[in-house]
């Protein structure tokens, strides 16, 4: 099997799953005062200030939770109420479908934000919340946030960013940069699937969407996930050769443009890892079955729609039309071998040979 799906979630590093099972051996409840209690919370402590020392925030303002699905749906409940919210179109569904009544920002043909757009829109709208993803999951392109912060704070709105696909191949000092808060997820930067946490900047007053226990100092209840915790820990900061994966992620766009493809986002900055290569004619499923049973493993739009059948609202957002429906994502993972690359170009040649051969030409 070939793995090429490293947006949906990327293989676990060693040091993540060595940190987890140290977790998973010890006794109690963090939140228990007993002496396996305090062994727990130790344990939960050091990853909250490892997570605050990797992102330049502190330990006070980190929250811990299931994943980043749940981090973007606390900061939009804590964040979003009585404020108008403005999304970006090609936003995750973690965003969209948590903030009921949305503004929708535009952007570009090349998939970055549209600033000029997200500026007129703001004039209108006091004391907003924009939320706009760091790196798209299925183009790879990245938005500038440093500029939409800036026009932000020039309007007195709040910034969320998810920088859920970012987060160890493209970092960047978000509070720094100017936002508000933003999402994480390990299991996007090799550690277990189950913990996320949302940052936010200083002296926020952040209402739990679930209150249980009142554990995370009342912002978020329920017993964290500590293996899962002590994974993300551990992972922030492993070694990422992003020249390396690029250089083949160029190569495997070349190679497929060459059999017809078209890179979508190509143009743009982009995260070094990703590819979204459209097939004109082809069915992304029929793309996907085909590549899947020469073992190669890719996914069309994010993970969490794959197995419906419908166009990616990103692609959409870009103005692609019928290509929204044509387009498969690559995205290589850290540990990701040369030979990976070999087999997928000739899965990809095979798969795009027979396919293009039964597309009429007017398609
Ligand atoms: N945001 C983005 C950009 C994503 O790619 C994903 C997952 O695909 C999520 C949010 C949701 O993350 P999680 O799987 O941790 O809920």
């Amino acid at each position: 099997m070939i793995y090429l799906d490293a947006n949906a979630t990327e293989p676990l590093r060693p040091e993540a799953r060595d940190a987890a099972l140290t977790a998973m051996e010890a006794v109690g409840n963090p939140s228990s005062v007993h002496q396996a209690g305090r062994g727990a919370r130790k344990i939960l402590e050091s990853a909250r200030e490892q997570l605050a020392a990797f992102t330049n925030s502190r330990p006070a303002d980190v929250i811990f939770c299931a994943g980043a699905t749940e981090a973007d749906a606390l900061a939009i409940h804590a964040l979003g109420a009585g404020r108008p919210i403005l999304i970006g179109a090609t936003e995750h569904d973690a965003i969209r479908t948590a903030a009921p009544h949305t503004v929708t920002i535009p952007v570009l043909p090349s998939g970055q934000v549209d600033l000029a757009a997200l500026e007129s829109l703001l004039a209108s709208r006091n004391g907003a919340l924009v939320c706009l993803m760091a790196a798209n999951n299925e183009t790879g392109v990245l938005h500038d946030i440093e500029k939409a912060a800036k026009l932000c704070a020039a309007a007195g709105a709040l910034l969320h960013v998810d920088a859920v696909q970012s987060i160890g191949r493209a970092n960047q000092d978000w509070l720094a940069l100017g936002a508000t808060s933003f999402a994480l997820s390990g299991h996007k930067f090799g550690a277990p699937i189950g913990a996320g946490a949302l940052v936010t900047c200083p002296n926020l007053e952040i209402k739990a969407l679930i209150k249980g226990g009142g554990q995370e100092l009342g912002r978020r209840g329920g017993t964290p996930a500590l293996p899962a915790i002590a994974g993300l820990a551990a992972a922030l900061g492993s070694p990422y050769p992003a020249e390396q994966i690029s250089a083949w992620r160029d190569e495997i766009e070349a190679f497929s443009i060459a059999q017809g493809a078209i890179a979508i986002g190509g143009g743009a900055s982009r995260l070094p890892n990703t590819t979204c290569l459209a097939l004109p004619g082809v069915r992304a499923e029929t793309q996907l079955i085909a590549l899947d049973m020469a073992g190669i493993c890719v996914s069309s739009g994010s993970a969490c729609s794959s197995g419906k059948v419908a166009s990616s609202h990103v692609l959409l957002a870009m103005g692609l039309g019928n290509l929204a429906g044509q387009a498969i994502r690559v995205s290589l993972p850290w540990n990701v071998q040369e030979g990976a690359v070999q087999k997928f170009q000739a899965a990809y040649a095979s798969m795009a040979t027979r396919a293009l051969r039964n597309v009429p030409q007017s398609a």
